[in-house]
């Protein structure tokens, strides 16, 4: 048995963090880590240029400690605001119910009408009952605006994909405060080189045992955390798995979480969001627009289509299966997806939309590591059981990661924030995280 004083399990960014803030600190710190690679749900393919299997953007540069970490690290962005699913700010190629381009006007009126739904969310959000859906919350905002039918319908299929996109999970089943703290401080960026180069750059000089699968974390006395290939005790741990792997039972936990942690865990659920890729000789899409959205119930599954072409150097764009498609599409091939997809392009730009010579799909959703891509509030979850998740137990055992993080879930930055949080309680005091990246 090896004993450290810190045990961290899972070397995703959260875990990567704790660890070398631990390690700054003086600590001993070891990091168990299931896959053959660090990152987790941050992975850059590389077989192909740079694609983001995961992770692709910050969400909002100002006081970002992602963003501080990229600089830093010298990490290349390339700025792309259209990653909070945005109606408008950026120029956006929008199509009509019957697949033609909206004239400028008619995509401004548009992009009015949901900002108008916007201004009311709030409020009702703040109203609504502790089991309410967005869809219930957004349904009486868009009642409140007093419009025919065919326009609610074009801001109610906005609100659906919006709570699809941001948290792959279909309105219905995500509470109505599940978007509250979906913040964006400024420009949005991506990495033409990868995301990957964070974790990779928060590993060097740790101890990280790839390969090493968790299978149980007993706190009875401090913590011994088992693996396929040994026990490892520690004065602490950090834990960092994925909701999505708690909820599975692939780890056991001794004695169980107790009730604060377990009643969050059980109101927050992995989601359904899947990237599809699709690199074409050419391009025959519109010019200068960072997006192309379709209105109308063609674009059900696929509505949104996001260029990539300044970030990977070639003709390329990116569309994701969120929430109902994740899951209706996760057992069909790669070529059914590609003609699915192809079918709505076509519709839009005719026989310019070609095949294309490259796609590239994860499978998230069967990631036997992470069960998803990140977590949503379902029904009766406030935005206070992130946080109530991270309730320090026993005062050994810390879960992080970027379910455990109220302010901006599912990122990269709660993640890293955290990690920060985690390693400060550990400590007893506090440590400024730009010590993450101090040489
Ligand atoms: C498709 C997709 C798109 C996304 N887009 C964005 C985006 O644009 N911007 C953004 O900010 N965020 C995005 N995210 C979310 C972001 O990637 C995550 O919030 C963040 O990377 C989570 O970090 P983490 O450290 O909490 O978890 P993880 O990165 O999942 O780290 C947990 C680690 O634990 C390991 N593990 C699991 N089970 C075991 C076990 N039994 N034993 C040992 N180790 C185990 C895992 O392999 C993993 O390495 C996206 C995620 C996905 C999947």
């Amino acid at each position: 048995m090896e004993r450290v004083d810190t045990v961290v399990v899972g070397a995703g960014v959260a875990g990567l963090t704790a660890a070398r803030l631990l390690q700054d600190a003086g600590r001993t710190v070891v990091v168990l880590e299931a896959r053959d690679r660090v990152g987790g749900r941050v992975h850059t393919d590389r077989t192909d240029g740079a694609t983001d299997l995961g992770a692709s953007w910050i969400h909002g540069v100002d006081g970002s400690p992602v963003a501080a970490a990229a600089a830093a690290f010298g990490m290349r962005t390339v700025e792309f605001t259209v990653g909070g699913y945005q109606v408008d700010g950026r120029p956006i190629a929008n199509y009509g119910v019957d697949g033609r381009r909206l004239p400028d006007e008619a995509a401004r009126a548009f992009a009015a009408d949901v900002h108008a739904v916007d201004a009311v969310l709030p409020e009702v959000i703040a109203a609504s009952a502790p089991e309410a859906s967005y869809r219930e919350a957004t349904e009486e905002a868009l009642e409140r605006q007093g419009w025919d039918a065919d326009r609610t319908q074009r801001v109610r299929e906005y609100l659906e994909h919006r709570a699809e996109e941001q948290y792959g999970a279909w309105i219905e089943d995500l509470a109505a405060h599940g978007l509250d703290d979906d913040q964006i401080d400024g420009d949005e960026v991506v990495f033409p080189d990868g995301y990957g180069a964070l974790p990779e750059r928060l590993a060097q000089g740790l101890d990280v045992r790839l390969g090493h699968v968790v299978t149980g974390v007993d706190w009875t006395d401090g913590v011994l955390v088992h693996t396929g290939r040994g026990v490892f005790a520690g004065d602490t741990a950090v834990v960092t798995l994925p909701v999505g792997v708690l909820h599975s039972g692939a780890v056991d936990i001794v004695p169980p979480l107790p009730s604060a942690n377990a009643d969050a865990l059980g109101r927050l659920r992995m989601n359904a969001f899947e990237k599809v890729f699709l690199r074409f000789p050419e391009r025959f899409w519109d010019e200068g627009v960072y997006a192309i959205r379709q209105q109308g119930p063609e674009g059900r599954w696929w509505h949104s289509w996001y260029d990539l072409t300044a970030a990977h150097g070639r003709p390329t764009l990116l569309t994701f299966a969120a929430g109902p498609a994740a899951t209706a599409t996760r057992d069909w091939a790669d070529e059914q997806v590609v003609a699915s997809v192809m079918a709505q392009l076509r519709r839009l730009y005719g026989d310019r939309a070609v095949e294309p010579v490259a796609v590239h799909r994860t499978a998230w959703q069967d990631d036997p590591f992470a069960h998803g891509s990140y977590a949503y509030m379902t029904l009766g979850s406030t935005t206070a059981d992130h946080d109530d998740l991270a309730t320090p137990i026993g005062g050994v055992l810390h879960l992080a990661g970027e379910a455990t993080w109220t302010d901006d879930p599912a990122t990269v930055s709660a993640a890293m924030l955290s990690g920060h949080r985690a390693a400060e309680r550990i400590l007893g005091a506090a440590v400024p995280i730009e010590r993450l990246w101090a040489d």
